[in-house]
């Protein structure tokens, strides 16, 4: 069905200001923010987010006072010094034609210094920092630094405020009784915890005007069992509407919750269900988010009533010209978010300023100018290999103007496509989609299903034009010398992956009852998820307690549900320790927590001592063990497949190895996708100099 996007793509009239579109990119720390040697590249980034059409676009949060940073050095915005910087940023995004809002986010509680406040002196589990609680005072200069924060902001340029009342952060502190064990004025019912909301809404309509955007993100789903009410949540968004907000963003879920809300096995806008309720209930334009990564996801919104307009923040990571793409009816254009997080949140946390694992230029626009200029020295360039880092450097080359002949053994997509197949991570398949399909529309010569081996190759490179040869040819799984390794009972991980959807039983083929996994690096926990889930449905929402009903206080069941797994399963490492301990901060818990609950053994500091009929023998802690499984799936690593690499550059041709051909130790997607762009981006200064 060829969708028209007539929703998504209309304009929003507020009457003081009208936004062009319903697509709004919503808040994220980029790690640009803070500081003022990086304005100039989040100007950058903004500016090519506004050029791609978006309605509106929202900051990373700032503080409103010193106390309120989520860091020691973040960003706060209470002093006239600081607004040439905050210029940067609107000047760029007006140039453009955009609208861009600052977020006034206090942390309360989640900020990472001693410093810290909260309504109550209790510490989250997420911090290592008991927060003080607050004065009535304190609260009262709080309130008057926010209505300074926003006063500043209009004249630095902005176009309004969102105000952070959401995700566990100081206002949604106070809202909820989880927090705010308060017994005065600023705490007890929900009249008394919504108060500083209130008093920081009006105190901010007061200093701005009326004609001036006020967004109010507020918690309509807070996951915790001391949550607030669905009565509750409906009473507080109808005070804010009347103390001077214009919008509604609907926040799900607190940072230091145990659920999943915006990674990649959280299902395509899961929560739109939630601010569908608000809508209904209240008179102001709603915004839902969380997990909407497609204009289809978004127009879907629209047409079915659940928001007023559609809030999308890694996309536009992923894609700057998401809303343009989907204006020109290109939606099989868009680089899609995968929910990752590998590149943006997780090298947030690491301190690092977010990318994006589909999109390196992502936050780097002023780092790779060349990606935004045809080469001058156009070549000849053949591929071998059209993995993410084959594909990655095919495109970026042929979008530079060089001829580029790409060969590929499958259909394309290498690990990737692999990784599609894991419960939790079906969309991979849009970067491989996209990613072809971009490879296709920009010139390139595809030749799939041919496997190439040194002669075919040879062939090629000396009877074209070849001015280089780009090795992508990834991985080959690594093969222990355990003794007993080529037993039947052995099955290697793509197998595991492709039939663990089957239910076991007599075929020797689809994994058994009893797996044991050799390795418990990413591809180990991969297999595990895909083991367990198994042929079962399982409902997401009630997997992970959630209440759709909206019965319980917070929207979620006291505990966790027990979730019942398909097989069962051991997962072995040699070294001692944490299993995982590379997965990503944002993610890794949730694989962990899942399989956990799923009942998966972590065996540690294990060694291998022999696979025979009987199952796995292990030593442990000096005691030999066997584990009596159907099936060992081995997961122990990857090594280099360039065997090509050598031979031909002995033969005196140009030869480039990238991602698992150049290096498999530690190689994820994200190393390959940057290391395909950034050689794709200098190749023709590689090749003569
Ligand atoms: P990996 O993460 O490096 O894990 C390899 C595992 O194999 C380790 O647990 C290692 O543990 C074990 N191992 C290594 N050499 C071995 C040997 N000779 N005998 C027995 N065990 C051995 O590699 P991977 O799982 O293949 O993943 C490849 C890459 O893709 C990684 O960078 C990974 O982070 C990435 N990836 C990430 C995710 C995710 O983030 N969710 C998912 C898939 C893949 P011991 O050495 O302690 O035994
Ligand atoms: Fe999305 Fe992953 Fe890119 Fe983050 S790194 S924006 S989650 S694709």
């Amino acid at each position: 069905m060829k969708m028209a996007f007539e929703k998504v793509l209309q304009p929003l009239d507020l009457g003081f200001v009208t936004l062009a579109n319903r697509f709004v990119m919503g808040s994220m720390h980029t790690g640009l923010e803070d500081g003022w040697r990086t304005a100039k590249r989040l100007a950058a980034f903004y500016r090519l987010r506004a050029e791609g059409g978006v309605g509106l676009i929202i900051t990373g949060g700032v503080s409103p006072d010193f106390r309120g940073r989520l860091s020691p050095f973040a960003s706060q915005l209470s002093h006239r010094w600081a607004l040439p910087r905050h210029r940067t940023l609107t000047q760029a995004v007006h140039a453009a034609g955009g609208r861009i809002c600052l977020q006034l986010l206090h942390a309360g509680r989640y900020a990472m210094h001693p410093f810290c406040v909260a309504p109550s002196a209790l510490r989250s589990p997420i911090s290592p920092f008991t927060p003080r609680a607050m004065s009535a005072r304190q609260i009262q200069r709080c309130v008057r630094a926010f209505a300074r924060a926003a006063a500043l902001a209009r004249e630095a340029g902005y176009d309004g405020v969102e105000v952070m009342g959401s995700e566990g952060y100081l206002i949604n502190q106070f809202s909820c009784r989880h927090a705010n064990r308060r017994e005065d004025d600023w705490g007890g019912d929900i009249e008394g915890r919504m108060r500083f909301s209130l008093e920081v809404v009006r105190a901010i309509r007061e200093a701005v005007g009326e004609d001036w955007l006020l967004i109010y993100r507020q918690s309509v789903l807070d996951l915790l069992p001391e949550g607030n009410r669905w009565d509750e949540v409906v009473t507080q968004a109808r005070a804010i509407g009347q103390a001077g907000a214009n919008l509604i963003n609907c926040g799900i879920g607190w940072h230091e919750v145990c659920i999943p809300t915006i990674a990649s096995m959280t299902p395509p806008a899961a929560f739109t269900w939630v601010s569908k309720r608000l809508r209904q209930a209240v008179d102001l334009p709603v915004i839902a988010c969380n997990r909407i990564n497609r204009p289809e996801l978004a127009e879907q919104c629209l047409q079915n009533g659940e928001a007023d307009l559609v809030s999308m923040a890694r996309p536009f990571l992923a894609d700057p010209a998401l809303v343009a793409k989907t204006r020109a009816g290109r939606v099989s254009a868009i680089n899609t978010c995968i929910g990752c997080n590998q590149s943006c949140l997780d090298r947030v946390f690491q301190g690092k300023p977010a990318s994006c694992l589909v999109n390196p230029l992502a936050g780097c626009e002023t780092r790779y100018p060349e990606a935004f200029a045809k080469t001058g020295r156009p070549l000849d360039l053949v591929v071998v290999g059209l993995g993410v880092a084959g594909l990655s450097f095919a495109l970026t080359a042929a979008r530079r103007g060089h001829r580029v002949t790409a060969y590929d053994a499958g259909e394309g997509g290498g690990q990737f496509r692999l990784a599609a197949k894991v419960p939790g991570k079906a969309d991979y398949q849009y970067s491989i989609d996209y990613f072809l399909q971009q490879c296709r529309a920009q010139g390139v010569r595809l030749h799939l299903h041919q496997r190439m081996d040194a002669t075919a190759l040879r062939r090629i490179a000396d009877n074209t034009a070849c001015d280089a040869i780009v090795l992508a040819t990834g991985v080959r799984p690594r093969r222990p010398a355990i003794d007993g390794i080529d037993h039947p009972r052995v099955m290697n991980y793509e197998q595991a992956i492709l039939r663990a959807g089957e239910a076991p039983g007599d075929d020797a083929a689809v994994p058994g009852r009893r797996v044991a996994i050799i390795g418990s690096g990413g591809i180990g926990f991969d297999v595990a998820e895909a083991l367990v889930h198994g042929h079962q449905p399982h409902d997401w929402y009630d997997s992970w307690g959630i209440d759709r009903q909206y019965r319980t206080a917070g929207g979620v069941q006291p505990t966790l549900p027990v979730f019942e797994p398909a097989r069962k399963v051991f997962m072995l490492q040699r070294k001692a320790g944490k299993p995982g301990r590379h997965l990503g901060k944002t993610t890794g818990w949730v694989h962990r927590l899942q399989l956990r609950r799923a009942g998966v053994e972590w065996l540690g500091g294990v060694q291998y001592r022999r696979i025979d009929d009987a199952g796995l023998h292990i030593e442990q802690d000096g005691r030999g063990r066997c584990l009596a499984v159907d099936h060992i799936v081995v997961c122990a690593g990857q090594e280099e497949e360039n065997r090509l690499a050598d031979g031909l550059r002995a033969e005196g041709h140009v030869v480039y190895c990238i991602g698992g051909a150049r290096q498999a130790g530690e190689l994820d997607a994200e190393r390959a996708i940057r290391e395909g762009m950034e050689l794709a981006l200098c190749i023709e200064k590689r090749v003569s100099p």
